[in-house]
C-alpha cells in the first residue's frame, strides 16, 4: 500500500510502497483510511521534537487524525464490523490500568499512539484497536471529520474543562483561529454562554470567525492586549484558550487574563515563564491539555451530527503530502489539511 513515511528528521516525509498491516491480536481493527488530517504536531515530529520521547526508529508512517472504513477485525471485536465507517481515537489504550478505568484514555500506562510512536494513518490502511474506534453516524463522511480525531477532540477537551468558569457574563479569549482554534470557537459557542473574543495575526482567518460563533475579533497588530483589555472593562478575560502556545502568544495571553482567571494551553512549542509572585498575587491558573478521552470524541461526534461543529478543510491526495506540509509550514493552509489516499 501507499504510505507517507518519515525517513529523516528535518526532512519532509516520502510517499512510498510499504507492506500492509495485518491482524495479529484479537482486539485489532484495520481501517481503510478515508481521510488523514495533517497537524502542526506532524511538523514538530519532523523537526525531531519527540525524538527521545517517542522512542521510534525511522522510517515510520505519520498521521494521527484518522477516519475511514473498517476493513478487518480481530476475533474478539464486536463493537464494529467490516464496512462500518469510523473515526479513530488517536491513542490505543489498554483498558485495564487505573487511568483507562477512570476514562483518562490519554494517560494509559501502556498506550501506543499511531503516527507518533507506531505507524500512523497517512496511508491506505491503519492498524488500531477496538477501544479506539468510534462508529460514525452514516450522515458523516470520514474525510470530513478526520481532523476531529485529534485537533477537534483537543479543542473540545479544553473547552469542556472551562465550562464551570464560563457562566453567563464571562469572556473567553481564543488565541489563534487556525486548525484547532476554529473548532474551539464552535465548541465554546455550543457548550457555553461566554462572550467569545478571537485574536489572530491573519485578517483572513479572523474574517471567518464570526460564522463560527465569535462575538469579537481582534487583529494581533501590536495593540491586541490593549484592545482586549478595553473589551473586558480593563480587567481581562476569565478564560484564555491558547491554541498557539509559542512566540508572543503566551505573554500576550497572560496580559489578557483576569485575576483568578484560567489559562488553557492547547498549542505548544514555546516556553511558559511566569514569576511565581504573579501566580500567588493574582491566583491565575495554567492548565495543560492533551488530546481528550474516547467519550469526549463520542460527544464531539454528536455535536458534529447536530451541525454545531463543522471543519474547515482543504483536501489533498495522499501523493501530494509534501505540498500539504509545505502549505502548513508557510501559513498558506486555511483550516485543516486532509490527505485522501
Ligand atoms: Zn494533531
Ligand atoms: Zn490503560
Amino acid at each position: 500500500m501507499k504510505a507517507v513515511r518519515l525517513h529523516e528528521y528535518g526532512q519532509h516525509p516520502v510517499v512510498e510502497e510499504v507492506a500492509e498491516p495485518r491482524i495479529t491480536s484479537p482486539y485489532d481493527v484495520i481501517v481503510r483510511i478515508g481521510g488523514a488530517g495533517l497537524c502542526r504536531t506532524d511538523l514538530h515530529i519532523m523537526e525531531g521534537h519527540f525524538r527521545a520521547q517517542s522512542g521510534i526508529t525511522l522510517p515510520y508512517i505519520l498521521g494521527h487524525e484518522n477516519a475511514g472504513r473498517v476493513s478487518a477485525v480481530g476475533s474478539a471485536v464486536d463493537i464494529v464490523a467490516v464496512g462500518d465507517t469510523v473515526i479513530v481515537h488517536p491513542q490505543i489504550s489498554c483498558g485495564f490500568c487505573r487511568s483507562c478505568r477512570a476514562g483518562n484514555d490519554m494517560h494509559c500506562i501502556q498506550a501506543a499512539f499511531p503516527g507518533m510512536d507506531t505507524d500512523g494513518g497517512m496511508a491506505e490502511l491503519l492498524k488500531t484497536s477496538a477501544r479506539a474506534v468510534v462508529r460514525l453516524n452514516p450522515t458523516l463522511a470520514p474525510e470530513d471529520v478526520a481532523a476531529l480525531a485529534d485537533a477537534g477532540i483537543t479543542a473540545y477537551h479544553a473547552v469542556k474543562k472551562a465550562i464551570p468558569q464560563l457562566y453567563p457574563g464571562t469572556r473567553a479569549v481564543v488565541i489563534g483561529a487556525g486548525g484547532l482554534g476554529h473548532i474551539g470557537i464552535q465548541c465554546l459557542k455550543a457548550l457555553t454562554p461566554a462572550e467569545i473574543i478571537v485574536v489572530d495575526r491573519s485578517p483572513e482567518a479572523l474574517a471567518l470567525c464570526k460564522s463560527w460563533g465569535a462575538h469579537h475579533t481582534v487583529l494581533a497588530d501590536g495593540q491586541q492586549i490593549a484592545t482586549v483589555k478595553e473589551m473586558t472593562n480593563g480587567r481581562g478575560a476569565e478564560v484564555i484558550l491558547d491554541f498557539v502556545g509559542e512566540n508572543s502568544s503566551v505573554t500576550d495571553g497572560i496580559a489578557m487574563l483576569q485575576r483568578a482567571g484560567t489559562y488553557y494551553m492547547i498549542g505548544y512549542g514555546g516556553q511558559l515563564l511566569v514569576p511565581t509572585g504573579l501566580l500567588i498575587s493574582t491566583e491565575i491558573s495554567f492548565v495543560g491539555n492533551l488530546v481528550g478521552s474516547y467519550n469526549e470524541l463520542v460527544e464531539l461526534m454528536t455535536l458534529t451530527e447536530q451541525g454545531k461543529v463543522t471543519l474547515h478543510t482543504t483536501f489533498y491526495p495522499l501523493d501530494a503530502a509534501s505540498d500539504a506540509i509545505h502549505d502548513l509550514e508557510t501559513g498558506k493552509l486555511r483550516g485543516r489539511g486532509i490527505l485522501i489516499p
